[in-house]
């Protein structure tokens, strides 16, 4: 086994609010980074991504816990001291500098020589795709620009280690994806360890090697994006990574049924009994769901069929619940609405969650 770069180990952290009270936002949390990965942080609003973000930069000290950087900690160090820069969502620059000046301030506390400061900033520049922007100040550039402007900040000192909050969830959704293959690519060519905290599932899931998915201040699954679409450890995870038909489902002795019915041994995944305890849900893919006239497992009613483009979605009620079915837009024949229909599953497709 390699060493790995960035190790956390256990780590909690518990804030005193102005209520008087208490909010725990990490609860243990431990996770082991490999030099030159791009890992991701995804989870819902206040699960504790930015606090351990904070924590790994030395803006804010763990109640206990280790974070060691190639075998040594680095939990007890000040900030400065550590060899890992952040970007944040507010890219924090300073409006009376120009690009150039804003970027060379990372370099500050190093004493160097001009003409080098003056090489590093064009490197740079070069980088993050702003050659020829030098003189100008962040109010002459687009919100995309500015946002590399903070990254080139960051990435000047040479940083082992970036961390990079929400970064770009100011920008809209095309400038968005942009940016994400930019950002991606850099990381790829500078070989610089990112960790990157969204709670944006489809954004964590186009640029993490990994993801790591917090909930209420513990990592619940870390895995790669495949694993964790195809295999998600809980019912949380099913849910939050895409989209999922869950259905209540009943299990006795290892024979899974729904509303009675059997679902056929072909179609469960392997091992797909992850949790079985009083309510165990089945968990589906909507592109796992086959519509047919006979032998599904279950009977329903086309209730939609929405056309988005590159698919056509296929809402199907079965008693109280809703699952959606979704086909490829053309080469398929998709049912009318109002018809009642059989689902079925792809073999091995099928997993059953404990909630
Ligand atoms: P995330 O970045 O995932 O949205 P945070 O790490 O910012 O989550 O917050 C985790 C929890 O800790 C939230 O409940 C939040 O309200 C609380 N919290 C964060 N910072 C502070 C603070 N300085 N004082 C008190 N509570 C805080
Ligand atoms: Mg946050």
């Amino acid at each position: 086994m390699t060493q790995p770069l960035l190790e956390i180990r256990n780590v909690s952290k518990t804030y005193a609010t102005p209520e008087g009270g208490s909010v725990q936002a990490l609860k243990g949390v431990s996770l082991d980074i490999t030099q030159g990965e791009f890992i991701v942080l995804l989870g819902p609003s206040g699960c504790g991504k930015t606090t351990l973000l904070r924590t790994i930069a030395g803006l804010e000290y763990p109640d206990s816990g280790e974070i060691l950087l190639d075998g040594a900690r680095i939990d007890d160090k000040p900030a400065y001291a550590r060899p890992v820069n952040t970007v944040f969502q507010s890219y924090a620059l300073f409006p009376h500098m120009s690009v150039a000046e804003n970027i060379a301030f990372g370099l500050e506390m190093e004493k160097l020589s001009k003409e080098e400061i003056a090489q590093r900033v064009e490197t740079t520049l070069i980088q993050i795709k702003l050659t020829g922007y030098g003189r100008r100040k962040p109010s002459q550039l687009s919100g995309g620009q500015q946002q590399r402007v903070a990254l080139g900040r960051a990435l000047i000192k040479g940083p082992r280690v970036l961390l990079l909050d929400e970064p770009l969830s100011a920008l809209d959704l095309k400038l968005r994806r942009g940016m994400q293959v930019e950002l991606k690519r850099l990381q790829q060519d500078t070989g610089i360890t990112f960790v990157f905290v969204t709670h944006d599932q489809e954004e964590a899931m186009s640029m993490g090697d990994r993801i790591a998915v917090f909930s209420e201040g513990e990592v619940v699954q870390l895995d790669t994006p495949r694993e964790m679409y195809r295999n998600p450890a809980n019912r949380f995870v099913a849910d939050f990574i895409g989209e999922t038909n869950l259905f209540p489902c009943e299990i006795h002795a290892g024979v899974v049924s729904i509303n009675g019915q059997v679902v056929p041994v072909q179609s469960l995944a392997e091992n797909a009994i992850i949790g079985e305890n009083g309510s165990s849900v089945v968990a589906i893919r909507p592109e796992d769901l086959i519509i047919t006239q006979n032998q599904g497992i279950l009977a329903g009613v086309v209730r939609d069929v929405i056309f988005t483009g590159s698919a056509v979605r296929v809402h199907v009620t079965i008693g109280s619940e809703e699952v959606v079915a979704v086909l490829p837009s053309h080469g398929v024949s998709v049912p009318e609405r109002g018809i009642e229909v059989q689902l079925g599953a792809i073999e091995g497709t099928i997993r059953v969650l404990a909630s």
